[in-house]
């Protein structure tokens, strides 16, 4: 069998036309949707992922800012900035790019951010309304495959879902969003016992690990949807996933490439939650 390519780049382009609309719709309305974003260190990629929002944000009319703080920032200078935020209210969204310097608490960060302003999805607050199923901003990246999902109408009611990768970001709420829609779902992480077995007997397995082509094609069942999250930087400079794309293609019945699957979703998402957001809609209602 030769996969159907799920294609999240078409996808997010598609989505941000809609995003921008809204934009559009909210500013005729005096509503300027805003993100600020809260970089402290000179860390290069997160630099260059600060970078990429903000072109993102500005292609959709969403105005942004960035404030930039020293590595050495303390702790309280740091929280202060957020509690300044959370009253601001020509600020929609705030978003602290993680990681941060390691003196940095990154929960009482994370903890400090008003949940109505938390576009990211990480705010405890946000997380609990995840697990028990209430309308809530949902993290960017399960967002954006569960949205994919959608997009290509793939159920997952009564399947078997299996996530690779526990993380707070990816892992476990891409799981939990799949168990809230009815899938059957099977964690691994780094210490559980025949992996390969559990991705075989994955109608839909979702990769979120960081290990270039660890999953190969006898490790797919036949006709499995394959979403494969991880992005690895080879020595050639290019960019590839947790799947051996070539193989699992021959097997999967849907599979998202590395670069143009996820990747692009999961900034398009930041963008939908922000709007919902100006729009004083502190949930994802869709
Ligand atoms: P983390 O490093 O936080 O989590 C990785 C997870 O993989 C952990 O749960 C870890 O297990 C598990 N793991 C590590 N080694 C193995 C192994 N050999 N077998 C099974 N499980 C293993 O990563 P993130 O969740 O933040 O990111 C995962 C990948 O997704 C990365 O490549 C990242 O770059 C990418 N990513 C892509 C995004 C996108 O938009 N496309 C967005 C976010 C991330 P344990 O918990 O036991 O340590």
């Amino acid at each position: 069998m030769a996969a159907n390519i799920i294609d999240g780049k078409a996808l997010a382009h598609k989505l941000r036309e809609t995003i921008t609309e809204d934009v559009s719709q909210l500013r005729q309305d005096g509503v300027i949707p805003h993100l600020t974003v809260i970089i402290a260190g000179d860390d290069p990629a997160s630099k260059s992922y600060v970078r990429g929002k903000e072109k993102a944000t500005q292609q959709t009319g969403i105005s942004f800012d960035v404030i930039d703080m020293p590595a050495a920032i303390s702790e309280k200078e740091l929280l202060d900035s957020i509690r300044e935020l959370n009253h601001d209210k020509s600020v929609h969204g705030i978003l602290v790019q993680l990681p941060l310097p390691e003196h940095i608490d990154e929960q009482n960060v994370i903890q400090t951010i008003h949940p109505d302003k938390d576009v990211d999805g990480f705010h405890p607050v946000n997380i609990g309304k995840l697990m028990s199923g209430q309308a809530t901003f949902l993290p960017c990246t399960p967002y954006g495959i569960m949205t994919m999902l959608e997009a290509y109408n793939i159920s997952v009611k009564g399947k078997h879902a299996v996530v690779i990768g526990r993380s707070r970001i990816v892992g476990r709420p891409v799981g939990q969003l799949l168990l809230n829609q009815d899938a059957t779902v099977t964690y691994c992480h780094s210490k559980t016992h025949q992996l390969t077995a559990y991705a075989a007997s994955a109608d839909i397995l979702i990769t979120a690990v960081g290990k270039a082509n660890m999953i190969n094609s006898e490790a797919i069942k036949e006709g499995a949807v394959i979403i494969d999250v991880g992005m690895n930087r080879l020595d050639d400079g290019s960019l590839t996933g947790d799947v051996d794309f070539s193989s699992a293609a021959e097997k999967a019945s849907y599979i998202t490439p590395v670069p143009k699957g996820v990747g692009p979703m999961t900034i398009t998402m930041l963008l939908k939650n922000t709007v919902q957001a100006a729009k004083g809609l502190s949930y994802f209602a869709g």
